[in-house]
Formats: structure tokens, C-alpha cells, sequence
């Protein structure tokens, strides 16, 4: 059983070949400098990727990473996929919790990077002692599930953490957005990163954590871990995440005018029904669960009753629910019973299919439809706001690229409004957007962000607390919150635990590892990784002046009245500035 150096200086790092499914360890670089998590998939994409060759040749690599703090304080419980997009080209990362980050932890590697393509469609498994490529040709085509299940019967039998990570057929199709499941119900979502994986031939991936570490028994961890625990489970900051979960959200948002319906056609609707937290928990929570190494368990499963043959078969189906996809496979689509917004979201994790860029690309397919852009003579099925089984009929067909339409829309909404119109209600910031219509600091953070997701920065927040338009107050928040963010994704810790880890926090952590060095390094290393992350951006063929807000943000109402377009507009000019900064090309600011 390999014994974990938690204090040790270098990262190890697990290089598999799929071409040659030939695999070796090497000490890479100092974790004083990359810190782990997002630091290190980019310092590893800057040493060995290959920012001048296309996003899908085949040596482009997949990289997952854990961080320093991985398995040994709560809620560093993610890992962080790196990898060049299928949807936008660009080096980028997604980040998933499940039981992955202990699995690798506990195999013994700080990163996986698969480069190559298998010769034929394969699962990997990885584990401390073994690396097995199991061609698997018979799973082409299988979905989520079926994959899943054939997977988990791999490591049967071996002890330590197991995690199971698999595409469905929108990956193998090279969908733009496919994901990657992760443990049933988590994901690495946005951005392509199924069909990243699916380039490579493989079909998924089991990491056998069947390592053990020896924690240190003298000085300060004890006690720090103690606290923290208390922290995380005792405050009402967390305890939220855990009771009615993020779906909580929809309520308010609903009544501030700030959640996304019909396209974002409004952004308010008196009638939301049944599609709140509370009484979807009612009515349909089956019960929690939680990442490994995570005391608060905020996975919310459902049990969906659906009928199907004769009258009284029923088919009984766990899908776990959150905010995002209520937002983008419910108010979106103009959808308020939770059992069909369920059915959807059973649809894109059977397929593989990201749930938020899905939904919002069917809801600018449906103004489409709405508008005469498109017909059915694309859509094959109609597509109405309010109408949930063509919504669902039209999730298979972006995930099979059934015909040129569906190619498309599955390269995402922007993409399809190319083709056909209907650039301006796309409602894409980067990517489809995520569920906050709440102003202009938010439409920016997210349109020129690194991820282009809600989770870079807080300008949710920011547009909900500013008392005044402060274009300079604003822009700063949003790089540094960044920093902030970048600091617990290199470690890598679940962002709802943000208020908990703080920086000093994480230091004290670091320290009681034996990591004294780290800890002192903390602030200047995560500053670094985020700067490295926007140049790698960049050398991949980001550029942050070339970034649109569509038209339909500026037609917007929130609680606040209409949007600021003059904002709005300064502070994506801010921004970008400090964007171009970080990314190291001053000198290309105008
Ligand atoms: S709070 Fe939720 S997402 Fe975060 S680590 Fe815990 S279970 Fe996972």
C-alpha cells in the first residue's frame, strides 16, 4: 500500500499515453510555485501543452488535479479538469467534487494527464499500484448509466476510495458542451470537457485510491482540523447548503426580478408554482448526500416517478437537483412543474449533456422557433416555451447531432444564431449564461471572466450589495475576488466553504502540514496561477476586447429598473484592461 509524503516539495504527477497506454510518474515542478488544483493543471499545460496547435489535436492534454489540503481538512473535496475547450478552442478548466479528489489523493498523484487517442474506445483504471487500458468497444453509444455501472464492477473487490468519471454519447460525438459524469451526481459541467475526453478515446475513468497518509501528530493540525469542523457544520452560512440547498435561491431571486425566465424574455414570474426550494423538498427530495471528505452533504437527489407502458408501471429515477439547472432546464424554458424540469435534467446526465448550456441553448432555440427564425423543418420537433416533451426529444438530438441544426446548437447558442439570426436574445457571456439576471457587474464578470462561469467571481453579489455605480470599485472587486477564488481552487476547495478559508486560514492549514513554505508563499504563487491561467487564455486565442454582451442584456429589468448600458460598458472596458494586464499583454491595451 503506497504511503503518501503530504509534505513533500514537488508535485507527482501520473502521465498516461492512450496512444501506447504506456504510463509513468514524475516529480514535477515545486508545489511553492503551482500550489496544486488549478495552479498545477496550468503549470503542467505550460510545460507540456501545446498552446499553437489545435484545440483537438491529439497530444492536447486532459489534466486532472487535487491540491496540497486534498483529503485532509473538509470541503477540499474537488479536483479540477484542465483542458483545451471543444466548444471555444482556449485552455480552461472545470471542477467537480464526487469522490475523485480522495481517489487521486489516495493513489498517490497530484495530477492525471492523458495525452493520445486509444485505438479504440477504452476505460482507463489507475490506481497506486496498477494502470489497466480495458478496451471497451461494446460501450460506444451507452449512456451514463449503463457506462457507470459496467465501470463500478472494474474495482470490485479493491479497498480505498473508488471514483468512476464517464462520458455518454454526446461526448463520443464531440458535442460542445458534453460533460463528464463524476460519481453519479456531480459533474466537471461546462466547456466541453466530455467530449475533451472523448477525443482521446476513452470512454471514462476509475482512479483506485487505495494509498494512506500519515497525519501529523504533533503541533497544530488536531486542533485546526477540530475548528474547522465546528466552522462548517455549525454555522447557518453553510447549514443552508445542506437544508433546502441552493435551490433555495429561486424564491428570492423570483421576487428581486433577478432570475431568468423564458429566454430572459422577464425576469420575474408570479406564477412560479411548484419550482421553489422548499417546495420541491417537500414534494420530491429523497434525501442528501455529500462529497467525499464534505461533513455537509449539499447533493439534493429527487425521486422521479415516471410512467411508462401500461398504466401502472412506473419507472423510479434518482436525479440529483440544484439551482443552476432548475434556472436553466425550468425558468428558461418557461417550465414551473419540478417533475418535467427533473425529466429534462434525467435526459442531459443520461447523454452526458452540460444541463446549463443545454437550457439556455433550447430556450434561444424556442424564441427562435417563436420568432419564425427557425422552424421544424430544424427543430424536427416543435419547441414552446412552456412545452416540456419537445424540450426532452431535442436533448437526444443535440447529443446525437441529428442533423445540421442540432450540429449547431450544440456548438452552443451563438454558434446556431450565426447560422441562422438571433444573435442579440443568445443568451451567451462567453458561454450560455448562468442563472443571475442581476445586473451589470454580473453580465461582465461572467462574459470576460476565465471560465465564463458564476463561480470566477461574485458579481452576483456585488450588483445585490453596491449602493453606488463605482465602475473603479467594481472592477477591482471582480479581480480581486478573483484572486481569492484562484487561491482555493489551487488548494482545491469547494467554493461554498469560501467564508471559512480564508487566506490566512488556509495558510494556518498549510503550516500544520509541515507546508510552512507554501503557506508563506500563498498570496504571491495564487496571484501568479491566476495570471498564468488568463496568458494561457490568451496564447489559446482568447482576447478580452473581442468579448460581446448581446443586445438582450441591455433590455433587461431588475429590481434596480432598466440596465445601465454606459455601466455596463465601463466596466467590461475596465475589466478587460485588467484582464489584458494579468494575461501579461499590456501592451496591447489601446
Ligand atoms: S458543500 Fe456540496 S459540493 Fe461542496 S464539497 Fe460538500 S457536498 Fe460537495
Amino acid at each position: 500500500m503506497p504511503r503518501l509524503d503530504i509534505a513533500r516539495p514537488h508535485s507527482r504527477v501520473l502521465r498516461y499515453d492512450a496512444t501506447t497506454g504506456k504510463a509513468r510518474v514524475e516529480e514535477f515542478g515545486l508545489r511553492t510555485e503551482h500550489l496544486g488544483g488549478s495552479g498545477l493543471a496550468a503549470a503542467l499545460y505550460e510545460a507540456s501543452g501545446l498552446a499553437s496547435a489545435p484545440a483537438d489535436a491529439e497530444e492536447q492534454p486532459v489534466i486532472f488535479a487535487v491540491g496540497p489540503l486534498t483529503g485532509l481538512f473538509p470541503l477540499m473535496s474537488k479536483s479540477v479538469c484542465g483542458f483545451r475547450s471543444p466548444y471555444n478552442g482556449q485552455w480552461t478548466e472545470s471542477h467537480a467534487g464526487g469522490r475523485l479528489a480522495l481517489s487521486l489523493r489516495f493513489a498517490g498523484y497530484d495530477a492525471l494527464v492523458v495525452t493520445g487517442r486509444a485505438p479504440e474506445l477504452s476505460c482507463l483504471v489507475v490506481g497506486g499500484h496498477e494502470i489497466r487500458t480495458i478496451p471497451v468497444p461494446f460501450l460506444r453509444g451507452a449512456d451514463v448509466f449503463r457506462t457507470g455501472k459496467y465501470m463500478r464492477g472494474l474495482g470490485h473487490g479493491v479497498s480505498g476510495h473508488r471514483s468512476t468519471i464517464r462520458i455518454g454519447s454526446a461526448g463520443e460525438n464531440g458535442v460542445g458542451y458534453a460533460c463528464i459524469n463524476v460519481d453519479s451526481f456531480r459533474h466537471f459541467g461546462r466547456l466541453g470537457s466530455g467530449t475533451a475526453l472523448g477525443r482521446k478515446n476513452l470512454k471514462g475513468i476509475q482512479v483506485i485510491g487505495d494509498g494512506s497518509a500519515t497525519l501529523p501528530q504533533k503541533g497544530t493540525y488536531a486542533a485546526l482540523l477540530k475548528d474547522i469542523h465546528v466552522d462548517v457544520t455549525t454555522t447557518s452560512a453553510m447549514r443552508k447548503y445542506h437544508d433546502l440547498g441552493t435551490p433555495e435561491n429561486l424564491e428570492p431571486l423570483n421576487k428581486l426580478r433577478a432570475l431568468p425566465w423564458r429566454n430572459l424574455q422577464k425576469t420575474s414570474d408570479p406564477g412560479i408554482g411548484g419550482l421553489t426550494g422548499l417546495r420541491i423538498a417537500e414534494d420530491l427530495l429523497l434525501r442528501q448526500s455529500a462529497c467525499a471528505g464534505c461533513p455537509v452533504g449539499c447533493i439534493h437527489i429527487a425521486l422521479l416517478r415516471e410512467q411508462f407502458g401500461e398504466e401502472h408501471d412506473y419507472l423510479y429515477k434518482q436525479v440529483p437537483y440544484d439551482y443552476e439547472p432548475l434556472f436553466s432546464l425550468g425558468t428558461m424554458l418557461d417550465l414551473k412543474d419540478p417533475a418535467q424540469v427533473l425529466g429534462l435534467m434525467d435526459e442531459t446526465e443520461r447523454t452526458g449533456l452540460d444541463c446549463m448550456s443545454s437550457g439556455v441553448a433550447l430556450a434561444w432555440a424556442a424564441e427562435a422557433s417563436e420568432k419564425g427564425i427557425v422552424g421544424e423543418g430544424e427543430t424536427i420537433v416543435p419547441l414552446r416555451f412552456g412545452e416540456w416533451t419537445g424540450f426532452r426529444t431535442a436533448l437526444r438530438h443535440i447529443a446525437a447531432r441529428s442533423n445540421e441544426f442540432y450540429d449547431i446548437l450544440g456548438q452552443g447558442a451563438m454558434a446556431a444564431a450565426g447560422k441562422y439570426g438571433g444573435g442579440d436574445f443568445a443568451c451567451v457571456l462567453g458561454q450560455e449564461m448562468a442563472g443571475y439576471a442581476t445586473g451589470e457587474v454580473f453580465f461582465a464578470g461572467q462574459a470576460l471572466g476565465f471560465r465564463h462561469s458564476h463561480l470566477d467571481n461574485g458579481g452576483y453579489s456585488f450588483d445585490q450589495s453596491a449602493k453606488e455605480k463605482d465602475v473603479d470599485a467594481a472592477v477591482k472587486y471582480l479581480v480581486d475576488d478573483e484572486h481569492g477564488r484562484v487561491m482555493l481552487t489551487c488548494m482545491v476547495a469547494c467554493l461554498f466553504a469560501r467564508k471559512v478559508y480564508t487566506q490566512e486560514r488556509v495558510q494556518e492549514c498549510l503550516s500544520s502540514l509541515g507546508l510552512e513554505d507554501m503557506a508563506q508563499a500563498l498570496p504571491g504563487a495564487s496571484e501568479a496561477m491566476r495570471n498564468l491561467r488568463y496568458r494561457l487564455k490568451a496564447d489559446t486565442g482568447f482576447d478580452p476586447r473581442e468579448a460581446r454582451i448581446p443586445k438582450r442584456y441591455t433590455e433587461l429589468v431588475t429590481w434596480k429598473g432598466e440596465i445601465d448600458q454606459s455601466y455596463m460598458e465601463a466596466i467590461q472596458a475596465g475589466y478587460c484592461r485588467e484582464i489584458l494586464r494579468m494575461a501579461g499583454r499590456d501592451g496591447e491595451m489601446k
